[in-house]
């Protein structure tokens, strides 16, 4: 699953200027702009069932008492709809079982029966043209004993069950009597169902089925089975159900085993208006119509085929009349049919969707030697979409904002979908092909899921340089994981809510990937593909945890002969475990011998250095002596990965320092360089000599350094400085030569940790500095946003003009679309109500292209006025994008305020978006 960070505004380059304001205001700016992200961060969550629902449900099952619906107990048979209550009579409240919490509450469920195969139907109720709200279903679910019991425990969430339709029979345990309408009772807090047996047993290696018909709701929260909407050419609004499963909604849309240990073939059939098509994991491989009497829709059933062995959250379907395009890709290993699908008013956006996803396709087969099973990988982007987009094994669903591309929309918008395709696609095999056993290792999809965003995209779009791109997120990663309140990337979980909080984007994902990052450089590249190809195909449809990856690793390495010196395992565990990360600090002792020490990075100088300090790494370090002003330095290019396995030094966990024997003498005008290319997710610390001779070597020509190797040592000179390692006068020295750099890289990362810093610097020596930039069009992109940001007239009255020009001819044909929002934030800022009114009715009239819509919908964020603001917001709260017009409102200084209040008064419908 992708998951979307809260960007600040990125608008970019060509043909702006300006000249001169300090740097000052610019931190400011940059600081007003990451203040409303933390504010809507932090902001707590309310118990989700608490309020106006709470008094309704505490001891029901949970659904929407707001709906209404109606039901015919018969509908099965007759598919009419005549009767109106909220809840079908077979069930009475009294079958539910008030719960007592005890703690801690056992969330998982237990482990004697093993399901291995769901049938289910389900029958939405609704056309194109019309609403839905709710759907039949029925599932039957065929399980194996492995130990004796005598319980059968389910998940359901917010489903209506039949109770004369439940159905428990054996498949081959002769003495079994198969039981009907029997009791049940409920959990609301860990949603088990259970059917205690009264005087039988479930018999070891015997198989069972359970059967039930259900009911269940189509909300409109964007989890389980979801409507969403769109609006046509002709002006119509069209309806469509989706599916959102990740990571414990599938018990929302049909009783199940709700864990993602649990893998089994699911057949699913779909009763669907004539008037919609369908899609789901599988190919369908039948279609009839349904002939029926009093009804109003023209019944069609489709039937998929069975799928693979998979865990319930990856289940997907698509009932809507979108439309598609396709290709093949091809691969050494197979065919696989893409398609790529959206409302057919953006038909002509999917370009590079459908590319993309064929060319990753190939690619990642290809890098991981191991083929994708299924006949068929569709991908479709939707309006409404909780998260960034969702890997359902055959029928990824993305975002719209993450998948349409057009000639008007944004560099941003593009590497965007290409980044999210590959994560989706990666996640066929890590998370799909080989599932963690439970979601504390939630990291093994993600965290290579996230790698494979960086490491895929620069393999099939060579000119953008996406591997600094991921430098640069590291090191944003790693400044976050600076605190002592961080998590770890392994992080035990149980309740609900424990599950959704490891859904973490910086730590999981992030820090996630590092590891990623961290295997494939200290085993080498060829080493680390052969393990992963192993990996893969050992636990293939099965489920591992983080100890199957170190033990298949370290046997791959073991294979080739590479010795890596340590238990593995222990090494990676300190990683995966636990909270924070290292800082190792080398000093030069003589010229053959230095001394290596570590402990926990912390950037909060006052955090006590007793407990948290004492947490130690396995560090696979790397080290390289360099010679002041030499040419050929090991860091001109970067560095290849596939030879550091011979450079790997590891440090043990030890508070005692390590003397290390150099194999070369040093003299005055060596320095070192360690850690190369960040292959390590840890901070550096040399001794001040040191510092002084990577500083001199700067000066003197700093590309003798690669990109990425100056973009490290500015992250880690301005973090030790800010954790009073040393003097700031070190971190100042060492940036006097960014007059000479004209790379984005660097740039990014000193602008990201400056703003500390931004009192104690000379601003004119910096804004002298950046003046000389605009040979380089990345570093033009953040400038351009920071001019216009902290009003610069150049940048403003640039933009002002663009605006009106809008404004008045209402055509955007001139418009630089890659400054787009900037010009939209800055005319806004300083436009009229007549101006504002004119974007706002762009914005709702907006549907076809996503993108221009957000970018209207963030220009509109930025007026000053306090009236606008609030009428942006209410217009925005009964559509999907009200989350994203709250965090754009609080980006905005004139807006903080407004937006809380907003967000207080409307809290639980917005905590339910
Ligand atoms: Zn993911």
């Amino acid at each position: 699953m992708q998951i979307e960070e809260v960007n600040a505004l990125q608008p970019v380059k060509i043909g702006f200027n300006f000249t001169k304001k300090n740097v000052i205001i610019l931190a400011v700016a940059f600081l007003l702009v990451i203040t409303g992200s933390i504010l809507a961060t932090y902001y707590g969550k309310p118990n989700k069932c608490s309020n106006n629902l709470q008094g309704k449900c505490e001891n029901l099952v949970c659904s929407n008492p707001n709906l209404i619906q109606t039901w015919n107990t018969n509908c099965f048979s007759t598919l009419s709809t005549t009767t109106t209550k909220f809840r079908p009579t077979e069930i009475s409240s009294t079958e539910f079982t008030t719960t007592f919490i005890p703690t801690p509450l056992n969330y998982r469920l237990p482990t004697n029966l093993k399901p291995t195969y769901y049938d289910l139907t389900i029958q939405p109720f609704f056309k194109a043209n019309t609403e839905p709200f709710d759907y039949n279903g029925t599932v039957s679910i065929d399980f194996v004993c492995e130990q004796n019991t005598n319980q059968l425990v389910l998940h359901m969430k917010d489903l209506d069950v039949y109770n004369s339709t439940l159905t428990l029979s054996a498949i081959n345990d002769t003495i079994f009597t198969t039981k009907k309408n029997f009791k049940w009772t409920y959990n609301n807090n860990t949603h088990f169902f259970v059917i205690d047996l009264e005087r039988e047993s479930f018999r070891a290696n015997f198989s069972y089925r359970f059967s039930v018909k259900f009911k269940g709701y189509i909300t409109n929260d964007q989890l389980g089975f979801y409507k969403s909407s769109y609006v046509n050419n002709n002006g119509q609004k069209k309806w469509l159900v989706t599916s959102q499963l990740e990571y414990i909604e599938a018990r929302k849309s049909f009783i199940c085993f709700d864990e993602p240990g649990f893998k089994a073939l699911f057949k699913i059939r779909i009763i669907h208006d004539k008037s919609l098509d369908v899609m789901s994991n599988m190919p369908i491989v039948k279609q009839e119509n349904l002939i029926e009497i009093n009804d109003d829709y023209d019944w069609v059933l489709t039937e998929f085929k069975e799928t693979v062995p998979m865990s319930t959250y990856l289940v997907a379907i698509l009932i809507s009349d979108f439309k598609c395009r396709d290709g093949l890709s091809q691969s050494s290993f197979s065919n696989v049919k893409v398609k790529v699908c959206s409302r057919p008013n953006a038909l002509d956006q999917l370009d590079l969707a459908l590319n993309s996803s064929m060319e990753f396709l190939s690619f990642f087969e290809n890098y991981y030697q191991v083929s994708y099973p299924l006949e068929k990988l569709d991908h479709v982007g939707v309006p409404d979409f909780k998260f960034g987009a969702m890997e359902n094994w055959g029928l990824a669903i993305y975002k719209e904002a993450n998948f349409l591309f057009n000639d008007k929309s944004t560099q941003t918008t593009e590497s965007n979908v290409v980044r999210v395709i590959a994560h989706e696609i990666s996640h066929m095999w890590f998370g799909n092909l080989v599932t963690p056993k439970w979601w504390n290792d939630l990291w093994l999809n993600e965290g290579f899921a996230r790698f494979a965003e960086y490491f895929g995209s620069n393999a099939i779009k060579k000119d953008w340089r996406m591997l600094d791109t991921f430098t640069d997120v590291l090191m944003n990663v790693i400044q976050s994981d600076s605190s002592d309140t961080t998590r770890p990337v392994s992080l035990d979980v149980n309740s609900p809510e424990e599950i959704e909080d490891n859904f973490n984007p910086t730590i999981t994902y992030g820090k996630g990937s590092s590891i990623v990052k961290m295997l494939l450089y200290i085993l080498g590249e060829d080493t680390f593909r052969n393990g992963i190809e192993n990996y893969l195909k050992k636990y293939s449809y099965q489920n591992a945890d983080q100890f199957d990856l170190w033990i298949t690793l370290d046997k791959q390495a073991k294979n080739e002969s590479k010795l890596l010196r340590v238990n593995f395992t222990d090494a990676m565990v300190t990683w995966t475990k636990q909270k924070g990360h290292p800082v190792v600090q080398i000093k030069k002792i003589n010229s053959s011998h230095l001394s290596i020490s570590q402990n926990r990075f912390i950037l909060d100088s006052n955090v006590v250095q007793t407990t948290l300090r004492e947490v130690l790494w396995y560090i696979p370090l790397t080290l390289s002596i360099e010679k002041i002003g030499s040419e050929g330095s090991s860091f001109t290019n970067q560095v290849d990965p596939s030879n550091l396995f011979d450079k790997v030094i590891w440090i043990s966990p030890t508070k005692n320092e390590i003397i290390l024997n150099l194999d070369q003498n040093m003299t005055n005008e060596n320095f070192l360089i360690a850690n190369l290319d960040m292959a390590v997710f840890c901070r550096i610390n040399y001794d001040e000599t040191n510092w002084k001779l990577i500083s001199q070597q700067l000066l003197t020509n700093h590309q003798e350094l690669s990109n990425r190797t100056r973009a490290q040592l500015i992250s880690d000179v301005f973090s030790l400085a800010q954790a009073l390692y040393f003097s700031p006068e070190i971190a100042f020295n060492h940036i006097k030569y960014l007059d000479k750099e004209l790379d984005y890289l660097p740039w990014s990362v000193f602008l990201n940790r400056i703003k500390y810093f931004i009192d104690l610097l000379d601003t004119s020596f910096i804004y002298n500095k950046l003046q000389n930039l605009w040979t380089d069009r990345l570093v033009r992109n953040n400038l351009i946003q920071y001019a216009c940001q902290i009003e610069l007239e150049e940048c403003t009255e640039t933009a002002i003009s663009y605006f009106h020009k809008y404004v008045t001819t209402a055509d955007m044909n001139n418009f630089p679309s890659q400054l787009r929002i900037i010009i939209l934030c800055v005319g806004i800022q300083y436009g009229t109500t007549k101006d504002f009114n004119f974007i706002l009715n762009k914005a709702k009239n907006t549907s076809n292209d996503t993108t221009l819509k957000n970018d209207l919908l963030a220009g509109l964020s930025c007026s000053k006025e306090q009236h606008l603001l609030n009428r942006y917001l209410n217009d925005q709260i009964n559509t999907s994008s009200v989350i994203t017009a709250i965090r754009n409102v609080l980006k905005n200084p004139s807006g903080n305020s407004l937006a809380w209040q907003f967000i207080k008064n409307n809290w639980s419908y917005i905590y339910e978006k």
